[in-house]
């Protein structure tokens, strides 16, 4: 498949150190191929997302348009650790940091995978004011990132 769209990386900044049958809030999302221990964070992000009046069309349309979300290996050289690629058919899919997320903490796991659904679900840029959507990752708190996305998506971008 050809990408027509935008590829987002998010990146990791060397020094600074941070740049079956499953329905969420009664969307069925279990066509999403994604890896198991993302579901939960997943399911975290959408059912915030359905909580907003602007966005909430978005959280459908994503539904049914997330193909998949799968880790990748960008190799040694490279500071990528997740991308959000929308490809001409409608569909898009995430790719993940194989060796960063499994080696990383629950909440910068949970920060990049809602970064990456940000991009893909609701066509989210990267932000200057908000860590969350900033394009290197920073160390968040579980509450700053409640903070952040809620704020994203009462008020769009
Ligand atoms: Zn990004």
């Amino acid at each position: 498949m050809k990408i027509f769209k935008r590829a987002f990386g998010l990146f990791l900044l060397l020094g600074i150190g941070a740049c079956g049958t499953n329905k969420v809030a009664g969307i069925s999302t279990s066509h999403i191929d994604m890896p198991l221990e993302m579901r939960e964070d997943f399911s975290y992000f959408m059912d915030v997302c359905m909580e907003s009046p602007k966005f909430r069309g978005h959280c459908h349309y994503a539904a049914r348009t997330l193909d998949r979300i799968e880790y990748l290996d960008y190799g040694p050289e490279s500071h990528v650790i997740g991308t959000c690629y929308r490809y001409s058919a409608g569909m898009q899919n995430i790719t993940i940091s194989s060796s960063y997320y499994k080696s990383t903490s629950e909440e910068n796991k949970r920060s990049l995978l809602v970064h990456e659904l940000l991009h893909c679900v609701i066509g989210a840029p990267h932000l200057n004011d908000t860590k969350l959507m900033s394009p290197w990752q920073h160390y968040m708190t579980m509450e700053e990132i409640d903070d952040d996305l809620k704020l994203i998506l009462s008020r769009g971008f």
